[in-house]
């Protein structure tokens, strides 16, 4: 660790109201954790002459004789077994051995058997006069014409992968050791494979390069860059420029996105112009993978591209920090601690290491802005599309609408069917957004209204089609859907609600020709899976491509010539201060997707409620009225960013335990904090894996002094509480500015 990332992490677990424990655990691969393995030595009461071992045992005492000491492994090669634990309990429970903590080394394990020339084969002539020395074994022979052939094109030969392909066992190997020929050495690996660097094509546009002189004038005044620029705008373009210029000084850069940008276009984007120079960090990578990265960061050679965990790694030289998407709810982390905020972690970050920071979106946080505002960071924007390109056309279709035959269907306006008709005849895709995924989210009893709940939360079972399987979106629980309801025996259950796979089937029916593919949390489980759908939709092999807000980030497709929002009401209706702001993203995000390069695009949204003023801003687009009017409410209620928030949630097993803690935390809590204190009250999901909630709200000024105090009496208390006879069981959450 560096002294930095140590007062880092330090600064977090004060923020956000942890220990440093869990910050550590959060920061540091596994691997560079104490990694353990058992190793066992003889014990105390071993003597030459032990009765009663039987063979099994009496090998591993022979072999402990010989070698002093043997990992697990080594008695599973020894024994030709799997399970040798009885083996080693049994002689344990005897003290004839002994077990002893041995601590690998994680950087070792980056290393990898190799093998190269050795001393009597320094030149090419002691190379053919090799050939002698090996004539009288035909295996021998036959490993020194490999690795001749195999060596011209590989910069080093792997042990294991010579006697793979010549079928010569290690023994040969080391014969030939003997001889001189060869000789073994551990050659550090990467696992991560880097390309070379080329130029981005074609010069910036004046709009580019407008914005990007006014960053670097921001950045020599010192102070954090805002680039708002609309979809299409170029920002990427911008940011690599950026990155360019500090990496070519010698420094490095931490570029931030949301997870799922990740497996995107924008990956390869920065390695073709970056090279090797820029190395990506995000939760598909081994353990091996995190250990590389981190000492390629630790020496100041390597840049990173990752999601917020990547804000951990050990920077030596940083001098940028990038959070592209900024205003992405994903940055934030709600389980398990820290709970922290990504993009507030960066520019703490940035401003620690002396960096320059840099946000961008197309739709920026009110949290920014207010920011920008405020003269804290300095806003920079770009209102038109690289090349011209029109920005989407964007309608809204009333739900209710019918057809001409005065038909109605619940998720296909006859616009969006039309529409979506037109834009697969001229050959162009269409992205379709429901953010919900499953088939139905409620499977219900249409005579008594009971519905199928999860046993271990408080939500109703989502009904998954494909697997016919009802599923708990907050803790996985799953099952079979009941065949009558228990509670008046009705067979005939029904469904509810509308998820992604629902839409899919649905779909197959109205356009049975079009090539329909489904993105969301089921269908990219796989290690590959994302990145294989968003193959196949770039080079054409589907027309639609419905999913959840998987599909509102970081895609850039070139034929998208529709998309559509089956449902604005359900994101506007969700019962949450931010949310308006978020619909107001994911719909705008969305939108962007269409329409690239040459074509203008257009959007469909379906709602109810078609003239709710948000939705008004999305049509025309207008960013600041909204961000105005969002501001104005936020305001008046002293919502954040202009008071701040802290959530406390109680949790445990019994009802009456939780409540009666949550009574008792508040009572202390409103004690010192009079009514900035609100509830406790139990949440509308009131029980959640098991466990039941009690929520508080604490809300107060942004003055910097205010959180300290507020915090340090969160803490005493929740100390206090955990002191208190039956109520030590409680478990305490708290979330510092929560989303
Ligand atoms: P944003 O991130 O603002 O949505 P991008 O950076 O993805 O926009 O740019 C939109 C499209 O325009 C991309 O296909 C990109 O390759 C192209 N583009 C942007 N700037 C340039 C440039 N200076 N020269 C050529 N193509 C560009
Ligand atoms: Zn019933
Ligand atoms: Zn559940």
């Amino acid at each position: 660790l560096t002294r930095q990332q140590l007062e880092l992490w330090d600064w977090m677990a004060d923020y956000y109201c942890c220990t440093l424990g869990e910050v550590m655990t959060a920061g540091l691969p596994s691997h560079l954790k104490m990694a353990s393995e058992t190793i066992i030595t003889l014990g105390p009461l071993f003597s030459d002459d032990i009765p009663d071992l039987n063979e099994d045992e009496y090998l591993v005492v022979e072999a402990l004789t010989l070698q002093s000491e043997l990992s697990l492994k080594d008695i599973r090669d020894i024994l030709q077994r799997k399970t040798v634990y009885p083996v080693i309990r049994s002689l344990l429970d005897r003290h004839i051995i002994l077990p002893k903590e041995n601590f690998v080394d994680p950087y070792k394990a980056l290393e990898v058997k190799c093998v190269r020339f050795g001393p009597a084969c320094r030149t090419e002539a002691e190379r053919i006069a090799a050939f002698d020395l090996v004539a009288r074994s035909e295996k021998q022979t036959a490993v020194l014409l490999e690795y001749m052939q195999y060596s011209r094109t590989q910069p080093y030969v792997r042990r294991a992968d010579l006697s793979k392909r010549t079928g010569a066992s290690d023994a040969v190997l080391k014969a030939m050791v003997k001889k001189e020929i060869f000789e073994f050495y551990d050659r550090e690996i990467s696992r991560i494979g880097g390309e070379e660097a080329v130029a981005e094509p074609g010069p910036l546009s004046p709009q580019q390069v407008e914005a990007l002189g006014a960053v670097r004038g921001f950045h020599a005044e010192g102070k954090a860059a805002l680039l708002h620029g609309v979809t299409g705008s170029g920002k990427t373009r911008v940011y690599l420029e950026l990155m360019q210029e500090v990496i070519n000084a010698g420094r490095q850069v931490l570029y931030l996105l949301p997870e799922i940008a990740l497996t995107g276009q924008i990956i390869k984007r920065l390695q073709r112009v970056l090279g090797d120079r820029i190395m990506v960090y995000h939760s598909r990578l081994n353990n091996m993978e995190r250990v590389e990265i981190w000492k390629a960061v630790l020496s100041g050679k390597t840049s990173v591209v990752g999601p917020r965990s990547a804000l951990f790694l050990p920077f030596t030289q940083l001098g940028l920090v990038v959070v592209d998407e900024e205003h992405d709810p994903s940055f934030k982390q709600h389980d398990p601690n820290p709970r922290y905020n990504g993009r507030d972690v960066a520019l703490y970050l940035a401003r620690q290491h002396g960096a320059r920071a840099l946000l961008g979106s197309a739709t920026p946080s009110l949290e920014s802005w207010e920011n920008a505002r405020s003269g804290k960071y300095r806003l920079v924007t770009m209102t038109e599309r690289f090349g011209g390109t029109a920005l989407p056309e964007i309608v809204v279709a009333d739900s209710r609408e019918t057809d001409e035959k005065g038909s109605h269907h619940p998720f296909f306006t006859p616009t969006l069917l039309t529409a979506m008709r037109q834009t697969i005849e001229r050959g162009e895709q269409v992205i379709l957004f429901q953010n919900r995924r499953g088939f139905a989210p409620v499977y219900f009893c249409p005579t008594c209204e009971w519905t199928v709940e999860c046993l271990n939360c408080d939500v109703s079972l989502t009904y998954h089609k494909f697997q016919h399987r009802l599923r708990c979106h907050c803790c996985g629980y799953a099952t079979p859907p009941p065949e009558h309801c228990p509670a008046c025996g009705e067979v005939q259950l029904k469904l509810s609600g509308t998820g992604t796979e629902k839409i899919e089937d649905e779909l197959k029916i109205f356009l049975p020709e079009a090539r329909i593919a489904r993105m969301d949390l089921d269908t990219t489980r796989g290690k590959h899976a994302l990145g294989k759908l968003i193959d196949q939709f770039e080079v054409g092999e589907l027309d639609i491509l419905v999913g959840t807000q998987m599909v509102t980030k970081g895609l850039d497709f070139e034929r998208v010539g529709l998309v559509g929002v089956i449902s604005a009401d359900q994101l506007l209706r969700f019962p949450d201060f931010r949310a308006d702001e978020r619909a107001f993203q994911l719909m705008l995000q969305v939108a962007g997707r269409a329409g690239r390069r040459d074509r203008q695009g257009r959007v469909v949204i379906q709602a109810h409620e078609g003239s709710h003023p948000v939705l008004t801003d999305v049509l025309a687009a207008d960013y600041d009225n909204f961000i105005q009017r969002e501001a104005r409410n936020r305001q008046q209620h002293r919502f954040p960013p202009y008071g701040r928030m802290i959530r406390i949630q109680l949790r445990h097993p019994r009802r009456a335990t939780a409540e009666e803690g949550a009574k008792l935390l508040g009572k202390w809590l409103a004690h010192a904090l009079g009514d900035r204190l609100e509830g406790p009250f139990e949440p509308s999901v009131a029980r959640l894996r098991t466990y039941y909630l009690q929520d508080m709200v604490i809300r107060y000024s942004a003055a910097p002094a205010e959180g300290q105090r507020v915090k340090e009496i969160i803490r005493r208390a929740s100390a206090q509480l955990a002191t208190q006879k039956g109520l030590s069981g409680v478990r305490i959450v708290v979330d510092v500015d929560p989303y």
